[in-house]
């Protein structure tokens, strides 16, 4: 085995998030600006045995958790095979996907082993559905929360919490983890990122979303695990569970442990910070990107991509040059 991607905070890095394309069958206000996208040309990408490649090199140095992401992840044609190649990997494998095309993919996703995936839902209303995502496509995806639940998988939903948008809503996506042990909800404070208009005043914060969901439930806090990002609570006699991820109030750096591969192959040590480096040239060009990888994660900063709070001037000339989050990847 190679050596571990520990950085100069002791913090060891376990788990690659790969992006598989900045392309989206959505189009949600919060992730992709609205200026037109300019997508990155198909050459750009990591080919399926890249990935594969990568992916292998990463778990020799010890990362034992793979999320494929995006953009959208299942838009891809060859989704399904890096899925199953990825599935032979002696690691978890899971998606975080808006459920459109998961119907397509339900026997790629068992045989690859994948158990829990994320699925991005941010309202149970048609037309703000269609305001968020300018796409009219909530049947078809709530359908396809139903389908992966009855198929057996576990159902993590993603919901970005905006003031004004769909802040009304929490309490109902908390009502519907209320009778099924494979159903959970995520909410996520809004996030800073280019094109994306965000400001301090649109994030609800965890303090508020605990506050709220207070006033109709009663619940607990359980137990978290080491690299949690969620703090995880569950109503009385509920079955599934709820979540805060507190990204900007409640930043979890201290106990982070991702890996973010870009689509173009292009390795981030962290969501916030705008340096990156090139690992698909040099693997195409026979060259051991190992090197890179140590040298890259030990300049990481210890949070936020160096910066404690986002409403500070730096940091928002630094988000505004950051990736847009769809080239990133969630
Ligand atoms: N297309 C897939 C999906 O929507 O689930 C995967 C990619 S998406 C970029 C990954 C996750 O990032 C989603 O759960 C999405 O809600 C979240 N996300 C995107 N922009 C965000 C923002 N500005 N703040 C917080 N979460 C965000
Ligand atoms: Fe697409 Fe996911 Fe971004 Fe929405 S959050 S635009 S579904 S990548």
């Amino acid at each position: 085995m190679s050596l571990p991607i520990i950085d100069t905070f002791g913090r060891k890095h376990t788990y690659l998030r790969i992006s598989l394309t900045d392309k989206c069958n959505l189009r949600c206000t919060y992730c992709m600006p609205q200026e037109d996208m300019q997508f990155m040309p198909s050459k750009w990408l990591m080919q399926a045995d890249e990935i594969e490649e990568l992916a292998k090199i990463f778990v020799d140095m010890g990362v034992d958790k793979i999320r494929l992401a995006g953009g959208e992840p299942l838009v891809r044609k060859d989704a399904g095979d890096i899925i199953e190649r990825l599935g032979l990997l002696n690691t978890s494998l899971t998606l975080t996907t808006n459920a459109l095309l998961v119907h397509e993919y339900v026997d790629n996703l068992k045989s690859a082993g994948v158990q829990s995936l994320n699925v991005s839902l941010d309202t149970l209303k048609e037309e703000d559905f269609k305001k968020i995502t300018k796409r009219d496509h909530f049947y078809k995806t709530f359908d396809n929360i139903s389908l992966l639940l009855d198929e057996g998988f576990t159902v993590k939903i993603n919901m970005v919490v905006m003031r004004g948008v769909n802040d009304t809503e929490v309490n109902d996506f908390v009502r519907l983890t209320l009778a099924n042990e494979r159903l959970h909800v995520r909410f996520i404070e809004f996030m800073p990122f280019n094109g994306n208009e965000w400001d301090m005043s649109k994030i609800v914060s965890y303090a508020e979303l605990l506050s709220g969901i207070s006033n109709e439930f009663a619940f607990r806090q359980l137990p978290g695990e080491a690299h949690d990002t969620a703090k995880t609570f569950q109503v009385e006699h509920g079955a599934g569970t709820f979540g805060i991820i507190g990204t900007v109030t409640h930043p979890f750096c201290s106990s982070c442990n991702r890996i973010r591969l870009t689509a173009d192959g292009k390795l981030k040590n962290c969501l916030f910070d705008t340096s990156e480096v090139d690992l698909l040239t040099p693997l195409r060009q026979g060259e051991d990107v190992r090197p890179l990888i140590l040298t890259h994660f030990n300049r990481k900063f210890f949070a936020h991509g160096g910066h404690m709070a986002f409403e500070e001037k730096q940091a928002k000339s630094d988000y505004e040059q950051n990736r847009k989050m769809i080239a990133i990847g969630g």
